[in-house]
């Protein structure tokens, strides 16, 4: 039998074989603490609902309203006719809350990356990029063109390096990172990263999806992180993690935001965020204008479990953040793990290959905000108890 799709039945065997295969899970119920999912009542330790906006009743409310008043769909791409005064507004205040000098959005975090970087850079261009970085980043380096030169993970000196030897050769230079890594939930040394960047006239570009709402003073992210304020040219984010809804934002330079209007293509040729999506963001935005309450939980959730979690035994990896890795290394171990975790309440997945490198396979714990201490103590044993059945601790 030699159809022309018969290969993928073979690739989609062996990944079953080796623990790799994608099982979804599907939800029926909004996203908090607690979930339904599949029919059963299981503490959510999954999602990056980091301070429970998604399914915040102000957040929910301001959606409603808008929709009353506008309708639901932009009904064209921005530059024809689909830009409302909602998303001007949005982009208007994200800008004052981060301290830039101009925001642009974008339907989601993957789009501002794909949008941004070919903007930006070409085949006569050279970019600098971590190992370990985003696929989103990936993919946008490739759509650019641009030689791509990788350098090792959060690692200064070898940036230096990089940048010593091969920038001479092009005609503009790009530094681009992720934040905090998504799968280790380590952050850039976007100080020292900032520095070196400098002195080689490139452009420094930081993509903080998972430090938006996070990072710095009330959640403004990894540049007030580091106080880099006017430092960085080009900040990523995403409104469907922190945030709770969906949107990718670019925050910086107003030029780049300028030129991106011009020439980002995700932005010229796909419509815009709907209105449920930007007024929901507004909302999420006023929060946190108002109140630093969910940020500091989210921190205090994140301190107390991860300390919980060391003392029980378990290898947290290089975390700084609420993203907590269990390492576990095999993906079928992985994989049973999250199996047996699942029929004892806690629904938490396990991430292998290619989303992390072969051999590091994890099960993901992702804190929130939403998490009261009697959830993050259940969460624990069920984990200690696990842990123990298949030998980890
Ligand atoms: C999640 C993530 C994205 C994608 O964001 P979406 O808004 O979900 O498309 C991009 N970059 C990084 C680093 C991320 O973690």
């Amino acid at each position: 039998m030699t159809l022309p799709l018969s290969w993928i039945q073979e690739e989609i065997e062996n990944l079953r074989a080796s623990g790799l295969y994608n099982s979804i899970r599907t939800l029926s119920s909004p996203q908090g603490a607690w979930l339904i999912v599949d029919g059963k009542k299981v503490l959510n330790f999954c999602s990056n609902n980091y301070l429970g906006l998604a399914n915040h009743p102000k957040v929910v409310q301001a959606a409603q309203l808008a929709m009353e008043k506008y309708g639901v769909g932009p009904a064209a791409v921005r530059t024809i006719a689909g830009t409302m005064d909602l998303h001007v507004e949005l982009e208007r205040r994200l800008a004052a809350f981060k301290g830039v000098e101009a925001v642009i959005t974008f339907q989601s975090g993957f789009n501002a990356n794909l949008a941004t970087i070919p903007a930006l850079v070409g085949k006569e261009d050279v970019i600098f990029s971590d190992e370990l970085n985003h696929a989103s980043i990936i993919d946008g380096c490739r759509l650019s063109g641009a030689k791509i030169v990788r350098y090792s993970h959060c690692d200064p000196q070898d940036l230096q390096r990089a940048l010593a030897e091969e920038r001479r050769n092009y005609r503009r230079a790009l530094v681009v990172t992720d934040g905090v890594f998504s799968m280790d939930g380590d952050i850039a040394p976007l100080d020292q990263i900032y520095e070196i960047t400098k002195n080689h006239k490139a452009i420094l570009m930081v993509d903080d999806a998972h430090g938006e709402g996070v990072l710095g003073r009330g959640g403004r992210g990894i540049v007030d992180h580091y106080d880099l304020h006017g430092k960085v040219d080009i900040e990523v984010g995403t409104l469907s993690k922190a945030f709770g809804v969906v949107g990718g934002v670019v925050a910086g330079n107003s030029l780049v935001v300028e030129w991106l209007r011009q020439r980002g293509r995700p932005f010229l040729f796909s419509s815009a965020m709907t209105v449920p999506d930007t007024a929901a963001c507004l909302a999420s935005l006023e929060i946190l204008e108002n109140s630093t309450e969910l940020v500091d939980r989210l921190w205090e959730n994140t301190q107390y479990f991860k300390a919980e979690m060391r003392r029980a035994g378990f290898d947290l990896g290089r975390s700084v953040t609420p993203i907590t890795p269990v390492m576990l290394g095999d993906a079928s171990l992985a994989q049973e793990f999250s199996r047996h975790l699942f029929e004892e309440g806690v629904f938490a997945m396990a991430i292998g290959y290619p989303t992390v490198p072969r051999g590091k396979a994890r099960i993901r714990v992702m804190i929130s905000a939403t998490h009261q201490k009697e959830d993050l103590e259940r969460g624990m044993e069920i984990f200690a108890r696990v842990g123990k059945r298949l030998g980890v601790i």
